[in-house]
């Protein structure tokens, strides 16, 4: 499915390199011990303005999504990775019928020929990967 080509904008370097090498990286406060998405700009609980970047787990649970009406359809969701923070990012490996909330996920990558590699998210349980 295409998203359009990603590029990176300097506040992100560090998650882009994370997501090139197959890594979850996010904001993290330090400070509080608390994480937050990768385009956070400060931490509201100490005030700290900048937040440093910490590699996350690539656990997460599925919040809410939106199908686009594609052939196939293409899964947009809103996800809350096991460490806090929520990210939008696409689901992949899911069918309509999959779909719930709380779904158990695993962050995957994916490296186009162009643009910035990006995060995924597929269907997990304690086995590894649903498809
Ligand atoms: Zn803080």
């Amino acid at each position: 499915m295409d998203i359009g080509v990603l590029r990176r904008d300097g506040r992100t370097d560090p998650f882009f390199d994370g997501t090139a090498a197959g890594r979850l990286v996010v904001r993290r406060c330090e400070a509080c011990d608390r994480w937050f998405a990768p385009d956070a700009s400060g931490c509201p609980g100490c005030g700290e303005e900048e937040l440093g970047w910490a590699e996350a787990s690539g656990a997460a649970t599925l919040v809410t999504w939106t199908i686009l009406p594609k052939e196939p359809p293409a899964f947009l969701a809103l996800v809350e990775l096991a460490e806090g923070p929520w990210l939008h990012a696409r689901l992949d490996g899911v069918e309509r019928a999959d779909l719930r909330e709380g779904l158990a996920l695993r962050a995957a990558f994916e490296h186009p020929d162009e643009g910035e590699s990006y995060v995924l998210f597929r269907p997990w349980t304690e086995r590894g990967s649903v498809r």
